[in-house]
């Protein structure tokens, strides 16, 4: 599904990503673990595609096509879905409107027509009734005076109903707590299928004791020093980073 190979990239004079090699396919559970700094958000930016960051070098293939030339809403019509893309406040804007507009744009892009009032319909509850989120919340106004918690149960639901083939979480918030956990990892659990593929990004080892990954990557620096399974965050959780860089000589 995803193939980056030796991936470089950063802003203006400024290198952060130096030669990332990841490969990941359908129906596989990613976790991209590292200190901060060592590039975790900048990756999940240049695979979505956000402009602020130059490729100087390697390549991105999604489903083998190189992904490099298209923007960021192209990108999202082809099904890579990042966390945290639309964190606006719009009052006035439900929860619910927010993402009928955001799947009949895909839809557009595509050549399709508008999905019928009635199938969207059945869509929300079917996505809603399987992530337990209250009707309420739905007709909240978008990101307004949300909680933690609230933010996480929104990406989750947009998550559900764009039901995109790769789905990248930057689980950036230092504030995560153990509610926001239990509802990203409660949504990836659910939605995880063998026909899409999920990147969990975090330096918490303790959301990985609710989303099992099938692979656990450490970056450093701006490249990937180490891959494991899942027991390999549990080895980070005991001893650290310093380790790794010790065992890998950075
Ligand atoms: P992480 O998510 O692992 O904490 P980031 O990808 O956010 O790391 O940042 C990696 C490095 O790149 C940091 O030194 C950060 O300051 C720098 N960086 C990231 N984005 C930008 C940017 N837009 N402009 C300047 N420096 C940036
Ligand atoms: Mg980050
Ligand atoms: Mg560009």
């Amino acid at each position: 599904m995803l193939k980056i190979e030796n991936l470089h990239a950063g802003v203006e004079d400024k290198s952060i990503l130096k030669g990332i090699n990841l490969e990941v396919k359908a129906g596989e559970v990613h976790a991209i673990m590292g200190p901060n700094g060592s590039g975790k958000s900048t990756l999940s930016s240049v695979i979505a595609g956000k402009e602020e960051y130059e490729v100087s070098e390697g390549s991105i293939i999604f489903e083998g096509e190189d992904i490099e030339e298209l923007e960021a809403d192209e990108r999202a019509h082809k099904g890579i879905f990042l966390s945290f893309q639309y964190p606006v406040e719009i009052p006035g804007v439900s929860v619910t409107n927010f993402i009928k507009t955001a799947i009949n744009e895909t839809r557009k892009a595509k050549g399709l027509e508008e999905m019928p009032a009635k199938d969207m319909l059945k869509l929300i509850r079917e996505k809603s009734d399987l992530l337990e989120i209250d009707r309420k919340f739905l007709s909240r106004s978008l990101n307004e005076g949300f909680s933690g918690g609230e933010k996480k149960r929104n990406e989750i639901f947009q998550m559900a109903m764009l039901e995109p083939k790769l789905a990248i979480l930057d689980e950036t918030d230092s504030g995560l707590d153990i509610d926001a956990l239990r509802i990203v990892a409660n949504g990836v659990n659910k939605l995880k299928s063998k026909n899409n593929a999920v990147i969990v990004i975090t330096h918490y080892q303790r959301l990985l004791d609710y989303i099992v990954p099938d692979y656990v990557h450490v970056l450093h620096d701006g490249k990937i020093v180490k891959s494991g399974s899942k027991e390999l965050a549990h080895e980070l959780e005991e001893k650290g980073y310093d380790w790794i860089k010790e065992e890998v000589g950075v």
